[in-house]
């Protein structure tokens, strides 16, 4: 199909799409202009404690024809970042490269004629597609907006179209509604290949399908994706549908990345605690279940005013015990889980003996950490849970490495030869140099420039 195919600007496994040190905040005072987004005055931004740091210094590159997938629990910031990496939403900083341009740089008529190679495809296929069109012209609209072809010619495209991506050309004249879930989603696809897209952004693409109908749409968009050498950022929360498709997997946790590897080494070598526990909460049997936690505890944190050092320190099943302290790993994470109690306030007994039974049964600590946990304990039974809470938070919680230096590595890969990026302290002991980072597949990862941290 001539004319059809995207455009060879950039040499397949270059990098399409960089992103660097992206933020995205929003104004959450509440007042008139609340919720607006604030994308001018970067220091007045970073100094506003109401604002919502839905996107937090994330860097990236994604391959020509490669397929990023992009997971993390809803509310992470997976779709701001990418309504933010097309220019849907305007950054607070940082920059994204489309085929080496700053896409921050331009804007008006020029932004327009590059938004052509930039497509979205929405998770609800009901309710993006105007239910007062025919399937022909909703597909034939983006091209139209864009000045391609004339009536004739935009006509033949919708249809051979609606073939390509699994549709009977003849529908060309059926409204939406006439349509499964599937098939609406399929007529989605055509629509966003119509203007010759190399870039499609999909997100949540198949979260709204039967799961039996998700297969088989992934299986067409791959196909398309060989066929019109695509590149997709592809946004999910089900890591199943992440394995299907992706080349490469990102995890996002509170606006941040915190993994980001080849797929098989992401699924088989997975190095921060949310990744693995992501994983382990995928309802199948894992024959590389080593019995770790499954599940998370805790809230996850507030954008607006994130745990300091790393963002998932406050539900880390392995937060790092303080240097003052040398407590046995069962102590420490008794300590842990006392800590985060008394915080939710999660227990109402003052009953000392009970407390005690509770959370330090089977390990109590000894030495400074016992003396300190006897002086909490003190002020529970007089009922000054404020004052334990932040004995204890300053005391162990925020005495962590965890609390005190935000965690960015790179370490070798045990499956294929891409980078491995980890946001976690765990790993650093394992940590390469940025130089040997940049002898593997020169891909960059969340921190820009190949900065790799092998801090010690
Ligand atoms: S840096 Fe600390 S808190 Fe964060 S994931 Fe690693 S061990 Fe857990």
């Amino acid at each position: 199909m001539s004319g059809l195919t995207g455009s060879d600007d950039v040499p397949e496994g270059e990098p399409l799409l960089e992103v660097r040190n992206l933020c995205k905040y929003f104004d959450n005072d509440g007042g008139l202009f609340g919720g607006m987004t604030l994308d001018s005055e970067f220091p007045f931004v970073e100094r506003n404690p109401s604002n919502v740091r839905a996107v937090e210094d994330v860097s990236f590159d994604i391959k020509k024809g490669e397929t990023l997938g992009l997971v993390g629990e809803s509310g992470c910031g997976k779709s701001t970042l990418a309504r933010t990496v097309l220019r849907l939403l305007e950054p607070t900083s940082g920059s994204v490269y489309f085929k080496g341009e700053d896409l921050a740089t331009i804007s008006g008529e020029p932004l327009r004629q590059k938004r052509q190679d930039m497509q979205m495809i929405f998770q609800d296929p009901q309710s993006s597609l105007d239910p007062r069109m025919k399937v022909g012209p909703i597909v034939e609209e983006p091209m139209q907006a864009h000045g391609m072809l004339d009536d004739e010619g935009r006509e033949a495209r919708a249809k051979e179209l609606l073939e390509k991506v699994g549709l009977d050309p003849q529908h060309y004249n059926r409204y939406p509604h006439a349509f499964s879930g599937g098939q609406r989603q399929r007529v989605n696809l055509a629509r966003a290949l119509s203007v010759n897209p190399d870039f499609i952004v999909c997100d949540e693409p198949v979260s709204a399908l039967d799961v039996s109908i998700q297969a088989q749409v992934l299986n067409t968009m791959q196909e398309l994706q060989d066929e019109f050498d695509l590149t997709y950022l592809f946004i999910a929360h089900d890591l199943s549908v992440i394995r299907h498709i992706s080349d490469r997997v990102a995890v996002m946790y509170l606006g941040q990345m915190v993994e980001l590897a080849d797929k098989e080494e992401l699924f088989e070598n997975p190095q921060h605690p949310y990744t693995q526990a992501l994983l382990d909460a995928i309802p199948v049997p894992d024959p590389r279940s080593d019995g770790r936690t499954a599940l998370l505890t805790g809230d996850v944190p507030s954008p607006i005013d994130p745990p300091s050092g790393c963002r998932f320190r406050t539900r880390c099943p392995v937060l790092i015990q303080p240097e003052a302290f040398e407590m046995t790993d069962a102590e420490w994470s008794n300590v842990v889980a006392f800590q985060r109690a008394v915080k939710r306030r999660a227990f109402e007994t003052t009953d000392l003996a009970e407390i005690r039974r509770r959370y330090f049964d089977d390990a109590a600590p000894d030495g400074d950490a016992e003396t300190l946990i006897d002086e909490a304990l003190g002020h529970i039974a007089a009922e000054e849970w404020d004052d334990a809470e932040q004995l204890l938070t300053e005391s162990f919680a925020d005495a962590s490495v965890c609390a005190t230096e935000e965690p960015a590595y790179e370490v070798a890969p045990e499956y294929g030869d891409g980078r491995h990026y980890t946001a976690c302290h765990r790993t650093r002991d394992a940590a390469i140099s940025a130089d040997d980072a940049a002898k593997l597949n020169a891909v960059e990862t969340p921190h820009a420039g190949g900065d790799a941290r092998a801090d010690d």
